[in-house]
């Protein structure tokens, strides 16, 4: 798992996370108050703030921390297809 917050701020914290993205390390965002997962394009993870907003890379990592999925995106994606991978 891997905070928003630890990454840097500005240009270079972004270019972090996109690398991260990338790479794969970072497939899913997570809400660290709700505990809630979802897909990094979630709008419900874009309107949260950075200090709650987290990282996983992987549905697993995710569950293992405590984190259930998010109800406007992921569960829906599951059902319909679930070998869906994370378009960004
Ligand atoms: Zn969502």
């Amino acid at each position: 798992m891997i905070t928003h917050s630890s990454l840097e701020d500005g240009f270079a914290g972004l270019q972090k996370l996109h690398q991260l993205i990338s790479s794969k390390e970072i497939q899913l965002a997570g809400n660290r108050k709700l505990r809630i997962y979802g897909t990094l394009t979630c709008s419900s993870g874009k309107r949260m703030k950075k200090e709650n907003r987290v990282f996983f890379s992987s549905e697993e990592e995710a569950i293992e921390m405590g984190y259930r999925c998010c109800r406007n995106c992921w569960c829906r994606q599951k059902k319909n297809n679930d070998k869906k991978t994370v378009e960004l």
